[in-house]
């Protein structure tokens, strides 16, 4: 790990003003960064702690929605009564990420940019390749052991894939992320927009801009319906993703009335699936119109080799999941 300053800061105008000094970069839970520092991944040369600002509430809204605080961690917004009877796809997400001790220590903004987790990212071989890594060496994975890669929306550039569960329920919720930049202007992205496709620069995965800290999640109003996340892994505990799928799904008279799909574990960033949603509005609830939808929302895919089993496997978890938000058997 290379050598680094660091300050606590408690105001978030001071938060972004610091952050602006060249090699500097924020720090919360740091459940990821000390990772990709450790690894040279991240070398800031100086640290702004921004774990201790007053972001770690969860407020109901005006219009019936949500506002959840960056600061908070991972468990709080979990266990939190509103989110838990009113988010449960949230909720639920939250609780299959990561482990207990992370989940106690990493935010709900440090979780929206927590990094890919290709094995050829963390540890790079110059001889074949990273474009996240270095941008115009090539990409490992393409051609190498690419089990966990993507299957939709990837690039010759890069085929990894987002690790958040929570970003995707956050998709299929519709939340928008609050920001501020360094001249202390806010601003709102839905986090659907939030992320980059890899296209030819995968080293760029979001939207923000320098200087620019994530202050809030705004959860709209609840849409009607049940919500479920399925996460399929390799154990059953402290595993990212294979295929996880966020459904919201109302009925009314054994018909879909409502669909909201997103898809964790097959993109460069969470996969909201408007296919499998026109697929499933106005169809009777039944498991031949949930294979249709899946049939649609995986029309598109491809496979790399080693990762060809997951486009089946998104198949079937997305028809288990409206299977078991709507009763059907
Ligand atoms: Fe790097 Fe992306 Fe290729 Fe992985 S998939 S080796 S992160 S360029």
């Amino acid at each position: 790990m290379r050598a680094f300053t660091y300050e606590r800061v408690t105001d978030a105008r001071a938060a972004t003003a610091a952050v602006s000094r060249p090699g500097a970069t924020f720090i919360s839970g740091g459940t990821n960064l000390l990772d990709l520092m450790k690894l040279e991944i991240e070398q800031p040369s100086h640290l702004v702690d921004i774990s201790r600002l007053p972001l770690a509430d969860i407020d109901e809204l005006p219009d019936g929605g949500l506002r959840i605080g960056a600061q908070v961690t991972n468990s709080v917004a979990a266990a939190d009564a509103g989110v838990r009877t009113r988010y449960p796809v949230l909720s639920q997400a939250l609780l299959s990420g990561a482990s207990g001790q992370l989940r106690n220590k990493a935010s709900v903004g440090g979780n929206l940019l927590q990094r890919t987790r290709c094995p050829y990212f963390y540890f790079y071989d110059p001889a074949t390749g990273c474009n996240k890594r270095e941008p115009g060496s090539g990409c490992s994975a393409i051609d190498g052991f690419n089990r966990i890669h993507a299957i939709l929306g990837a690039s010759e550039a890069c085929i990894a894939t987002n690790p958040s569960d929570m970003a995707v329920a956050m998709v299929a919720l519709e939340a928008r992320i609050e920001l501020l930049d360094a001249a202390g202007s806010p601003r709102q992205v839905a986090v659907a927009d939030f992320y980059r496709s890899p296209g030819d620069m995968p080293h760029v995965e979001t939207v923000l801009r320098p200087g620019e800290m994530i202050t809030s999640v705004l959860l709209p109003p609840p849409p009607p319906g049940r919500q479920i996340y399925r996460k399929v892994r390799d154990r059953a505990s402290y595993e990212f993703a294979l295929i996880s799928v966020a459904a919201v799904v109302g009925t009314e008279q054994a018909t879909v009335s409502g669909a909201r799909v997103a898809f964790g574990g097959v993109a460069h960033r969470p996969w909201r699936s408007i296919e499998a949603e026109a697929a499933l509005v106005g169809r009777p609830a039944t498991m031949a119109t949930y294979q249709v939808a899946a049939e649609a929302a995986l029309l598109a895919a491809v496979g790399r080799g080693h990762n060809d089993f997951k486009i089946e496997l998104a198949r079937r978890t997305l028809c288990r999941t409206l299977a078991q938000a709507t009763g059907v058997d």
